[in-house]
């Protein structure tokens, strides 16, 4: 088989999060039935910036609308697509948001459930120590304004 190519690829997505008295709550997705639980996100369209992506995809995949409070940084990782022999090298910005409007009930049909989780219980529950790393700095943010 020929060498894998190259490519890179930007997504963005958000930290989204809502006071339930003094706890803060994220919402999150998970895929591949159930066992995997991430942040929301998606690939940046041509003619997008990283925050209309980040609203985008959170209100797409969650069904939650939320207001950007800050840029929380980005994370990079790579992976291989077998089936077009592919090495992708992937940036992901995330950004801070706090829910506006809308109900996880409405969330799109390629995520299998969306649920709030209190900060402390997300942080674990996340698969990926990226995006762990990016709620560990949503904690930092939200709990030191207080
Ligand atoms: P997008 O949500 O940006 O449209 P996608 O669903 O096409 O992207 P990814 O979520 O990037 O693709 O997943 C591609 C591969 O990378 C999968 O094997 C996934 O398990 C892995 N992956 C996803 N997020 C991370 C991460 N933060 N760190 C390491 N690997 C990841």
């Amino acid at each position: 088989m020929k060498p894998a190519a190259l490519k890179t690829q930007v997504s963005s997505g958000g930290v989204i999060f809502r006071r339930n008295r003094d706890i803060i709550e994220i919402a999150m997705i998970s895929l591949k039935g159930g066992s995997v639980w991430c942040l929301p996100k998606g690939v940046i369209d041509k003619g997008e910036s990283a925050e209309e992506t980040a609203l985008r995809e959170v209100k797409e995949e969650t069904g939650l609308k939320g207001r950007i409070i800050e840029r929380l940084g980005k994370i990079t990782y790579w992976y291989y697509l077998k089936e077009e022999n592919v090495k992708y090298k992937k940036t992901v910005h995330f950004f801070l948001m706090e829910y506006e409007s809308g109900d996880i009930s409405n969330h799109d049909w390629e995520v299998d459930s969306v649920s709030w989780f209190p900060i402390n219980e997300a942080i674990k529950k996340a698969i990926y120590k990226g995006e762990k790393e990016m709620m560990e700095k949503a904690k930092k943010r939200l709990t030191n304004s207080h």
